[in-house]
Parts: structure tokens; sequence; C-alpha cells
């Protein structure tokens, strides 16, 4: 399967709960050749209505900060670990993410990025480790599998608490640093 006949069977996808409050299914945007991927929660109301992960105030912050390293949605993928809004914001059930994953690892395996960026906890706790701290643990970088892990604050969070953003930001130059050392041929041409 390539990744529009996985992104096509994904958009008709009823497999958990979390279908019936939808108005779109946000599969993930970008470059599905890139070598770096981005992973959040799962859609709020702006993703839910636009179908596009990461709009709104968070997603405008997000881009900032690939900015700041010289990335834009282009050069990079971004998906969530559930492709439907949960009610009212929540965090996805453990069920919910369980069964979702089945499409976020297709993604993963066709994408085969080097470096895998974690938006937040809830990524986090799923890709890296089940007691990550973000807190404690952002900016570290984790090889799984032949990839790159590594897990920083979630955008939403930086505009609740944006005292976290100075170091949100040596995250994303921890990454191009990364970028610069297993993937440089992302900035050749820029
Ligand atoms: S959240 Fe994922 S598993 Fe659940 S219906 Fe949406 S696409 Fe399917």
């Amino acid at each position: 399967m390539d990744f529009e006949q996985l992104q096509a069977q994904c958009m008709n996808c009823t497999r958990c709960g979390l279908h019936e409050g939808r108005t779109n299914v946000v599969f993930g945007m970008g470059n599905p050749g890139a070598p770096v991927m981005f992973v959040g929660e799962g859609p709020g109301q702006h993703e839910d209505e636009q179908g596009l992960p990461f709009v709104g105030r968070s997603g405008k912050l997000l881009d900032l900060y690939l900015d700041v390293v010289d990335l834009d949605r282009e050069k990079v993928y971004i998906a969530n670990i559930v492709k439907c809004r949960p009610p009212e914001n929540r965090d996805p059930l453990p069920e919910e993410s369980d069964t979702c994953l089945y499409w976020l690892r297709q993604q993963y395996k066709l994408i085969q990025p080097k470096i895998l960026v974690c938006l937040g906890r809830v990524a986090a706790q799923r890709l890296i480790d089940p007691k990550f701290s973000v807190t404690r643990q952002h900016g570290e970088f984790i090889l799984k599998g032949g990839t790159w892990f590594m897990g920083t604050f979630h955008p939403a969070a930086l505009l609740r608490n944006g005292g976290q953003k100075p170091t949100a930001l040596a995250d994303f130059l921890a990454l191009r640093t990364k970028i610069e050392e297993v993937c440089p041929e992302l900035y050749r041409g820029r």
C-alpha cells in the first residue's frame, strides 16, 4: 500500500468511537518522504474543522519554531497519535490511542523517518516511554529501531506556560544539530 492509498483508507476509518464526533479525519500533512516526523496528540477544534494538524494558535507557534531551525511543513511530516478529535479536547483514551496507532505505524513504516519528535506528553509516553516526563526528559535523543526519538513541549502547553518557550527553543536547536548529524540533506539547497 502506498501513502495515498493509506490516507484514503484512513479517511473512512470507524475503528474507534472518536469517528462519531469528528468533522474531518486529520491524517497528517507534509512530505511523506521527509526524514523528520513530528507527532502530536490529536486534533483540536480548528484541526477537526480544517482537516489539518496543528492549525490555529498552537500551529502558528509550531511554524515559528520550525522556521527558527530552517524547516517548514513541506520539509517534514506532521501527524498525531489519534486522527479524530476527542470530545472537549480531552486526552485520547488508551483504547482510542491503541486502535488509532495502527494508522501512525503504517505512516511511520512508509516514511521511515530518521528523527521523530514527539510534541507533548501523550505522544512521548506512547512512542518513547510510558513514564516519559516532558519536564525532565525533553530534548533527549533516544535511538530506537534506527530512528532518533525526542520529546519536547506541546505548542498548546507553551501557550499556557510561556516560561517554557526558551526551553522548547533549545530543544529545536538540538533538533537542528541532530539533523545536521543524521540527515544533513534536509538542509541542502536552503
Ligand atoms: S481516531 Fe483513529 S481509529 Fe478512531 S476512528 Fe479516527 S482514525 Fe479511526
